[in-house]
């Protein structure tokens, strides 16, 4: 620790603080996110610092750079990357406008950064502005990752395990439980409660950040519980039918909704949107999972025919 000069607080994290840091020696600007472990923890699991070190090696420009673990008996230290702002402090400064070709080039960056994950097999899980890192030059980046309880995520058939310190899936699970975590980025299947999270999920994630960028920082569905967040996805999307969606009567929570009609076109919601951008929303929020569309499926369609990644 003695390594870094703790500069300012910038987020008080949902595990622990972070702060904005300087390296003594090279002067380099990181954040540093302390996580609290447990009492009675007798440390790290060496699984999970395995872990750590599969996420330290998800290196991409779409997504916040893991530098360094240091772990000391009561508390681990994720040092990052410094980035300048999340995207919901970038939507408070930004004043309900936000020009279209932003609004691509974050939605371009994102998908890359969830099609790098989704063909390494990692999930988000959590996908939100809160959570989506932004510099000064228009550079988008995933963070706040993989900390979430460990899964047995299928991906193309296969069952990869993955492990996450036990003190964070504690955490987590406190968090859910007291709905702290927000709902407005939750797909109607894991709503319905799946258990079994493919890509897909943060596919959806997606699709309402979409429309919050297309909004400029107004959320699709702020949904206040469970119910109401299901009522606000349906009411919009329209309640899917057993023949659009034949599993999902087998969920663990599913109960059944009045059968809304879907909004014939989604131009009064997202009125800034192109029709191309449209269609590309309409495909990310699909209720059924298994349509919905995937990261690198996405990256081809005709909404980005005309943008030239930097
Ligand atoms: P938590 O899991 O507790 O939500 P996050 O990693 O999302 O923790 O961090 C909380 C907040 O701290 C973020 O929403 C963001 O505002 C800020 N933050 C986190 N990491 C960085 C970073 N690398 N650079 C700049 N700010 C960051
Ligand atoms: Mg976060």
């Amino acid at each position: 620790m003695q390594k870094y000069e703790k500069l300012e607080k910038i987020g008080e994290g949902t595990y622990g603080t972070v702060f904005k840091a300087k390296n003594r020696e090279t002067h380099e600007i990181v954040a540093l996110k302390r996580v609290r472990l447990d009492d009675d923890d007798e440390g790290v699991p060496s699984s999970a610092l395995r872990e750590i070190c599969l996420l330290k090696e998800l290196k991409h420009k779409n997504i916040v750079r893991l530098h360094d673990v240091l772990h000391s008996d009561k508390k681990l230290t994720l040092v990052f990357e410094y980035c300048d702002q999340d995207l919901k402090k970038y939507f408070d400064s930004c004043n309900g406008d936000l020009d279209p070709e932003t609004v691509k080039s974050f939605m371009y960056q994102l998908l890359k950064g969830l099609a790098f994950c989704h063909s390494r097999n990692v999930l988000h899980r959590d996908l939100k502005p809160q959570n989506l890192l932004i510099n000064r030059n228009g550079e988008l980046k995933l963070a706040d990752f993989g900390l979430a309880p460990a899964f047995c995520i299928p991906v193309r058939g296969f069952f990869f395990r993955l492990y996450i310190i036990k003190a964070l899936c504690q955490m987590s699970f406190q968090l859910l439980e007291s709905q702290v975590v927000t709902l407005w980025y939750r797909p109607p299947d894991v709503l319905f409660g799946a258990k079994l999270y493919s890509t897909s999920i943060d596919m959806w994630s997606a699709g309402c950040i979409f429309a919050e960028l297309a909004n400029a920082g107004r959320p699709l569905f702020p949904g206040n519980d469970v119910d109401d967040q299901l009522k606000r996805i349906f009411r919009l999307l329209g309640t899917p039918t057993e023949e659009q969606w034949q599993t999902m009567t087998k969920l663990p929570d599913y109960k059944p909704y009045p059968m809304y009609p879907a909004t014939t076109s989604l131009v009064n919601v997202v009125p800034k949107l192109s029709s191309t951008g449209r269609d590309l929303l309409q495909n990310l929020l699909k209720c059924n999972p298994v349509q919905r569309i995937s990261a690198e499926e996405a990256l081809q369609h005709p909404y980005f025919a005309d943008f030239c990644p930097p």
